[in-house]
């Protein structure tokens, strides 16, 4: 058997669904994306100064010769929140599992101690794990091990987009995969299924996207706030939508569910989600470099769109009492959205005592704008 194939086939025994072999030469695509990027001023916190150190192989290794690509599959996420009458927010599927990083690097190192006993030699190798998503996925195309459909998504045979990447490049010449071919021909369910218009085929603004939205710190431009809709964390909507994905794994993968997570929490419960809450119930899953103060904010912004009167006690108290001003701003905001009396009395009365001047600008912001009944 070719070292090549050992190698996929140690992969796959090691739990990856996918294992594929490109070259190391620059990644071209990835490179026209963040120029593109670049030029229409999108997100240049996405888009470093200098794009050759993210998309040449030649600069994360000297020498380098190969990339390997690894695809490790997710199934459903765990335990649907029954239905019943509680506020119930969004999380995305891959954070409802152990957090992907160590799970991946673990097995990468295996694998490629094993490629270094075949090789029969030692190998130069390094990491690419999480890089970026951008790259992560071009590297993953270069390696054969898929290819991207319209939504921006790597979509792998047998898995479609529900899958985790991760790479290593490495001074060992090995003979690449051919390319995979995908056409989404005709259809363009993606880009009429994102709330935000954030797709645009083949590219996601991240200036849009609810995705990255979930994740920033800090106070959201109003703009944003209404397209989180009830996201906690993340947005599956142009994946789920997508016919490649129909059909895709049920039967439980290599990494763990966390029923602690669960993909639909209790708005109320994220409201008032304590640090010491935070890490019993997120702290093995792959969303743990954030805080608690994002996850309160955000279900204060889940809150105020969806427009539940009985959340203005708990959102009254947050503007009272919560020590971050991000969070007492979004619970300012949420208020003014469900405009009931009760809203308005509260934020009149935080008025009163606010020191902080971006929060009183956004309790002027919600008592001028908000959606009064009357
Ligand atoms: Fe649009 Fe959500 Fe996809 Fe982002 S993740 S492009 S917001 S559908
Ligand atoms: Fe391609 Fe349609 Fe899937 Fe979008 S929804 S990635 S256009 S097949």
């Amino acid at each position: 058997m070719r070292l090549e194939d050992r190698l996929k086939a140690e992969g796959r025994r090691l739990g990856f669904h996918r294992v594929g072999i490109g070259p190391a030469t620059e990644l071209r695509r990835a490179r026209e994306v963040l120029q593109a990027q670049q030029a229409r001023g999108i997100d240049p916190a996405f888009v470093p100064k200098e794009i050759s150190l993210r998309t040449d192989p030649q600069r994360w290794l000297p020498g380098a010769r190969s990339l390997i690509a690894v695809a490790l599959a997710y199934p459903r996420p765990p335990r649907p929140a029954p239905p019943d009458r509680e506020p119930r927010g969004l999380i995305a599927r891959y954070a409802c599992f152990e957090d992907y990083h160590a799970a991946i690097e673990n097995r990468l190192e295996r694998l490629m101690r094993f490629l270094e006993d075949e090789a029969g030699r030692p190998i130069a190798w390094r990491s690419l794990v999480d890089t970026s998503p951008a790259v992560d996925r071009a590297v993953a195309e270069q390696a054969g091990v898929g290819a991207f459909g319209k939504n921006g998504c790597l979509f792998v045979e047998g898995a479609g987009s529900w899958v985790l990447l991760g790479a290593v490049v490495t001074d060992l010449p090995l003979e690449p995969d051919p390319p995979v071919e995908l056409d989404c021909g005709a259809c363009t369910r993606c880009l009429d299924a994102c709330p935000t218009g954030a797709l645009e085929p083949y590219q996601v603004n991240s200036r849009l996207c609810i995705s990255e939205a979930t994740q920033l710190r800090g106070p959201l431009p109003p703009e944003r706030r209404a397209s989180l809709g009830r996201s906690l964390w993340g947005c599956d909507i142009c994946q789920q939508v997508c016919p490649w994905n129909r059909g895709m794994p049920e039967e439980p993968g290599p990494l763990q569910p966390l029923s602690q997570v669960g993909a639909n929490p209790s708005l109320l419960e994220m409201l008032t989600l304590s640090r010491r809450g935070f890490l019993e119930r997120f702290a093995q899953s792959a969303l743990n470099w954030r805080d608690e103060k994002v996850l309160r904010r955000n279900a204060a912004y889940a809150l105020g769109n969806l427009r539940r009167a009985e959340a203005v006690p708990a959102l009254a108290e947050r503007l009272a009492h919560d020590p971050s001003p991000t969070v007492r701003g979004a619970a300012a905001w949420a208020l003014g959205q469900i405009g009931t009396p009760e809203a308005r009395r509260a934020l009149e009365e935080r008025l009163a005592h606010e020191a902080d001047e971006g929060v009183r600008a956004e309790l002027e912001a919600a008592l001028t704008a908000g959606r009064w009944s009357g």
